[in-house]
């Protein structure tokens, strides 16, 4: 029987994941893996590196460094188009690669929500480059004012308050008196302004943390603008609606973290999509594509408790990837595949290096003991994307620092 082609796009947390187990299984198959760099990243950690705490080689690693060179093939390459029709993946640089089955990881991109500005002067977190790029950014405007002594460059404005946003401005605030100390101007010359469209900040979380975690944010300067919408992006300012009038914060950094979308690839592959994200069957094949699995934050999964998707999160995307290593096994031996089903373990968000906010087991975490348990988070994820010695190389064990 001639070998079934298996090629996985991206090598994030769901496709490295998948590659990881597909081949420690012996399926008679070729295995590639197609990814845009040569590097993995963990995304969950780019806020460090767009604020400046941690290096970029600290929260990412060679692909070669998980895969079996006998066993996968492993193409750099930025994946066009997905023809369903032909079973064949097209590449920016013009090559194709045919498989039998696919699956599909290649993450989230930034969402503009059509707001004018954003694409030009919003500075995003979605990968190693738009991290690094916001980190740039923000040097430089705070070099800048040493000479320009103009304020809207020690001003940061923070588009949003989600996961994201917040756990930025943690590390963003714990980085600022040393940035202030090194330039020598005033901490509270620094102004951080963080603008949130709905009536609420940290929904995910009780009352009781989420009024902790912001308290910590504002005890460390930052002024929180609620339910007021951002109406556009300048080159130097944001304008935002409060009680029906315009106004406007002026900023030489913007950090653009309202929200993400699934890869445009999606919508450009002609898939039924909403945002980048195809609702997938519980096997977590494409509807009418039993030969493509969709996983990770190009796919939505329906949380059948309450009848909506569940939340695109890393947490998901691994347990997504260890469903189908097992589907695939089974699709390829000719049996009924199983359905993915997802527990959550919970939710940690980091406010800087010792601080957090969390709820797991059943119960609900603050300040120093939260952070632990992100960090414990961060080097389970290593393990399960990268091997022992990666997470010794690169695991949290800062724990008390
Ligand atoms: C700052 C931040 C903090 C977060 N914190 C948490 C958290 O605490 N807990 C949690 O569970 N989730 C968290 N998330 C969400 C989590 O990071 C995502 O849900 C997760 O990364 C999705 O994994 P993925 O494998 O689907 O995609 P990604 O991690 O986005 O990986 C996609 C891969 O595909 C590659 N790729 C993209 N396009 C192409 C292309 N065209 N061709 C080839 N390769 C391509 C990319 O380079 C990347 O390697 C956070 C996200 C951010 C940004």
């Amino acid at each position: 029987m001639s070998k079934m082609k298996i090629v996985v796009l991206g090598a994030g947390y769901a496709g490295l994941r998948t590659v990881k187990g597909l081949q420690k299984k012996n399926l008679n198959a070729d295995i590639t893996l197609i990814n845009k760099n040569d590097y993995h990243y963990e995304a969950t950690q780019l806020h460090e590196v767009a604020a400046g705490t941690q290096p970029a080689k600290k929260i990412s690693f060679d692909v070669k460094d998980v895969i079996n060179d006998n066993k996968v093939k492993f193409i750099r390459g930025t994946v066009k188009l997905i023809d369903k029709e032909n079973k064949q993946v097209q590449l920016k640089k013009g090559a194709t690669v045919d498989y039998d089955y696919l699956v599909v990881a290649l993450g989230f991109e930034s969402e503009s929500f059509g707001i004018k500005g954003v694409d030009e002067f919003g500075w995003p977190l979605v990968d190693i480059k738009t991290a690094e790029a916001a980190k740039e950014q923000l040097d430089k405007n705070i070099r800048n004012y040493q000479h320009s002594l103009d304020e809207k460059d020690l001003s940061i404005v923070v588009c949003g308050a989600g996961f994201t946003s917040i756990e930025y401005l943690g590390e963003i605030t714990n980085r600022l008196p040393r940035l202030a100390d090194s330039y020598k101007f005033p901490i509270d010359k620094i102004k951080i302004t963080c603008i949130e469209a709905m009536p609420s900040l940290l929904p995910m979380f009780s009352s009781n943390l989420s009024d902790y975690g912001v308290g910590v944010l504002k005890q460390r300067g930052v002024n929180f603008l609620v339910g007021t919408p951002i109406k556009e992006i300048k080159a130097d300012s944001v304008v935002y609606e409060e009680d029906g009038e315009l106004k406007e914060v002026s900023a030489s950094t913007i950090i653009w973290t309202t929200g993400v979308r699934g890869s445009s690839v999606i919508g450009a592959s002609g898939f039924e999509e909403r945002r980048g994200r195809v609702m997938v069957e519980p096997n977590l094949t494409v509807p009418g594509h039993p030969e493509i699995f969709m996983i990770g934050d190009v796919s939505a999964v329906m949380d059948e408790a309450n009848g909506r998707p569940y939340p695109t999160t890393a947490q998901i995307a691994l347990g997504q990837a260890d469903q189908v290593v097992e589907n695939m096994e089974l699709a390829i031996q000719g049996k009924e595949l199983k359905s993915f089903t997802f527990k959550s373990l919970g939710t940690v968000a980091s406010l800087g290096n010792n601080e957090g906010i969390g709820h797991s087991f059943n119960k609900d975490w603050k300040g120093w003991t939260a952070s632990v348990m992100k960090k414990g988070i961060v080097d389970k994820s290593l393990l399960q994307v990268g091997t022992p010695s990666l997470l010794m190389k690169k695991g949290r064990f800062d724990f008390w620092h």
